[in-house]
């Protein structure tokens, strides 16, 4: 049998799983897996029953848990189910176990840790991002299994932890302590975001740099301010000043949304709690989004020197330190794993392909930092982290089909 045909007998088959389909997310919505971060109880239950489900379709099941203390069992897990392929080259899907909260729950028209089906929408918290990216890897392989088809690739399906809140107990703890799992010559797809019409594949994105910014003056009375040294003035001036970043790093990358590098000021300590008191401590953040043509240790050392040169006139002083940085090389757009992701949404979508950069940060970039070429890719329809989140029963059946011709290509 040629790979088309396989394709289409794979493609009809998972047609019929759209019931299944719905009631994987049932599952997954009434299993709340915020993080500890967030005040949930992390992802253990989740993990459980995708555990148990996969070993009962006969698959090997591995974990690979981060040690943490504030969730039930100690650990966060890890999972990597395995189908073993005629080659020992494996695609990977990656998939987050972990949820936002629901925020306000007031916005909510139902319970967001119900399921309610309408039409083509399952609305509840997670249904998109990231319960989307599971449903559809795991269906793409039930129905190789059902057909009893065996990849050409070994398939290594992960389900992760804590991507909501920076993957140090995910992905990245993986790829720190596990870093044998992965191959330069292994197709990584990350299907946690896209565009509705299927045809943004992520392949780059922006340097990611967080700043804290400290400005030590002097507090006195507000009558008196020739006794102190006001930091919140100063504050205001060092945010004047930072907007000069935006010209001393205008490089444009059309690869980009926006295509250029952005400097946001963003969080604000509290000051003083009074009207009356000048304030002599202010600290401030800068959300730093770098085209990959910059190098972070430069944009640092540019925020530190304009922005003590503002505060300076104001005799006050000032302190940069990172709270996080994240950069690494674009997955090029020849990349394998770029090219079977077009191949596929032009056969299952009937669309052109765009690879594109985006602000950041997904947890490819924890792949790109180790040379790891990966892509981010699938339909969305945008409402994730919002209330009222919802996923198409029509997406799920169609990126499912993309990640089946995906797995089934013999190159
Ligand atoms: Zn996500």
């Amino acid at each position: 049998m040629t790979g088309k045909d396989l394709f289409t007998r794979v493609a009809e088959r998972l047609g019929t799983y759209q019931q299944q389909m719905i009631d994987m997310q049932r599952e997954l919505v009434s299993r709340v897996a915020v993080g500890p971060n967030e005040g949930g109880p992390g992802e253990g239950e989740k993990a459980a029953f995708l555990s148990d489900l996969l070993r009962g379709w006969g698959l090997k099941v591995e974990n690979f848990p981060a040690p943490d203390d504030r969730v039930a069992g100690g650990e966060r897990p890890n999972l990597v189910a395995w189908v073993p392929g005629r080659r020992p080259e494996k695609i990977w899907v990656l998939s987050h176990l972990d949820v936002v909260p629901p925020g306000e729950e007031a916005l909510w028209d139902y319970d967001p840790f119900t399921l309610r089906v309408d039409g083509d929408r399952l609305y509840g918290r997670g249904t998109e991002d990231n319960h989307q990216g599971i449903v559809i890897s795991l269906m793409a392989v039930k129905a190789l299994l059902d057909l009893d088809i065996t990849p050409p690739r070994t398939l290594a399906l992960a389900l992760v932890s804590d991507e909501e809140t920076g993957s140090q107990m995910g992905a990245a703890h993986l790829l720190r302590e596990h870093p044998q799992l992965f191959g330069p010559e292994d197709l990584i797809i990350v299907p946690d975001a896209g565009n509705p019409d299927s045809t943004l594949i992520e392949v780059a994105e922006k340097s990611l740099l967080w700043l804290r910014l400290e400005l030590q003056g002097k507090q006195c009375h507000a009558s008196r301010p020739d006794l102190g040294r006001n930091s919140l003035r100063a504050c205001a001036h060092v945010i004047v000043a930072l907007e000069e970043l935006a010209r001393e790093f205008p490089l444009e990358n059309p690869l980009f949304r926006p295509p250029a590098s952005t400097f946001e000021p963003t969080k604000k300590e509290a000051n003083v709690p009074n009207i009356n008191t000048v304030p002599g401590l202010d600290v401030l953040y800068l959300d730093c989004r770098v085209l990959p043509e910059y190098d972070l240790a430069q944009v640092k050392e540019r925020v530190r020197a304009l922005g003590e040169e503002a505060a300076r006139r104001f005799g006050v002083s000032l302190k940069v330190a990172p709270v996080q940085e994240q950069s690494g090389p674009p997955t090029a757009i020849e990349a394998p794993v770029v090219q079977a992701l077009t191949r596929a949404i032009r056969e299952v979508y009937g669309r052109e392909a765009k690879p594109r950069g985006i602000g950041g940060g997904t947890v490819a970039a924890f792949f790109r930092q180790q040379g790891l070429p990966a892509a981010v890719w699938m339909t969305v329809t945008h409402t994730a982290h919002q209330p009222n989140e919802f996923c198409l029963l029509s997406n799920l059946l169609g990126d499912a089909r993309v990640l089946a011709h995906v797995f089934l290509e013999e190159e």
